[in-house]
């Protein structure tokens, strides 16, 4: 058992942040979650929230926030991460969120001397001329593109943390985050594991869009978990940033397939156009992660899915 510490996780109600809570919980710590609940939901975190280690601050973290507990430690996780979320209507919302957001949470963690980690990901990588993609890849992004204001948004945080450790000796911890699935995701945020499980429990047709070639490699929840703790508890010094994210590459077909086979039922799918400046694949090298956290996931896509199945097929009885 480690020592309590005072944690703050924003974007603590969301699908990521709502596991980490639950787990810092159960780990003895004292948490101090922050939400706007723009894309989380308080049902997430529900069985936490008459917990005496427990604290909900709504909050939208692009405003300065002020903490009167001393903080040991922020994970900073609030975005919208999700593109029928950070697109559109919420584009200048999100890179708000990325740049503002992390400004803020770096004068916190200056503040408090606490240690600080931030959710970066994958799409920093943007459509990747190098396969798999090392941490030392610098990226092949569409600046101007819908994608960017999360792309561009997630690399300038990146800068931001790094110059805070530079010039104001913030204790920084960067991981990428590659596409992670499991309980909790949020059914209405079109990405396509909940799609495609949710379709396929509901009898519809399942869409996929393009061609269904491009391939994306899916972490279970509880793996990546694992891995933000393991980061946070690092030695201090090894800043990141580090790949997180399952190494199995699978192209969306196959995983259509495999959630068709796991449901059972005659599925039709239905090809869309494929949304502008869409990565035609992804994989992490996390040769980094493996040597300097001992961690690689646990658990494979076809295992992941029996479990993440199970929770929509409950969520979607009990309504
Ligand atoms: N996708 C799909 N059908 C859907 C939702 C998404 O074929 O119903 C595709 C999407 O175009 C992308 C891949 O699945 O190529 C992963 O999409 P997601 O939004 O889950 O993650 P991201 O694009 O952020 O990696």
């Amino acid at each position: 058992m480690t020592t309590p510490n005072t944690i703050l996780v924003t974007g603590g109600t969301g699908f990521l942040g709502s596991h980490l809570c639950k787990r810092l919980i159960k780990e003895g710590h004292r948490v101090i979650c922050v939400d706007n609940n723009y894309t989380g939901s308080l049902d997430n975190v529900r069985e936490l929230l008459d917990h005496p280690n427990f604290k909900f601050i709504e909050h939208n973290i692009i405003e300065p926030l002020a903490v009167d507990e001393k903080l040991d430690q922020i994970y900073n996780l609030a975005c919208p991460a999700s593109p029928r979320h950070y697109q559109g209507k919420a584009a200048i919302f999100t890179t708000k969120t990325c740049v503002l957001g992390v400004l803020n949470m770096l004068e916190l963690a200056k503040k408090h001397g606490a240690r600080i980690f931030q959710s970066s990901t994958s799409e920093v990588y943007g459509e990747p001329a190098v396969h798999p993609q090392p941490e030392t890849y610098r990226g092949n992004v569409n600046p101007i593109g819908i994608r960017a204001c999360y792309d561009e948004g997630k690399r300038c945080a990146e800068s931001l943390l790094f110059d805070y450790y530079r010039e104001e000796e913030v204790d920084i911890k960067v991981v990428r985050i590659f596409n992670t699935y499991g309980p909790y995701m949020n059914p209405e945020d079109g990405r396509v594991v909940s799609n495609v499980i949710c379709q396929a429990l509901r009898g519809e047709d399942i869409t996929l869009y393009g061609d269904g070639t491009q391939t994306r490699s899916f972490c279970y929840v509880d793996d990546l978990i694992e891995g933000f703790i393991r980061m946070m508890d690092s030695p201090k010094g090894f800043t990141g940033p580090v790949n997180l994210g399952n190494p199995g590459e699978f192209s969306m077909n196959e995983l259509a397939q495999l959630v068709i086979q796991k449901v059972g039922g005659n599925h039709k799918i239905v090809y869309r156009p494929l949304p502008k400046d869409d990565p035609t694949h992804r994989k992490p090298d996390i040769t980094l992660a493996k040597e300097k956290l001992h961690w690689q996931p646990q658990v494979p896509l076809s295992q992941g899915l029996d479990k993440t199945i199970a929770y929509f097929r409950q969520h979607t009885e009990a309504k």
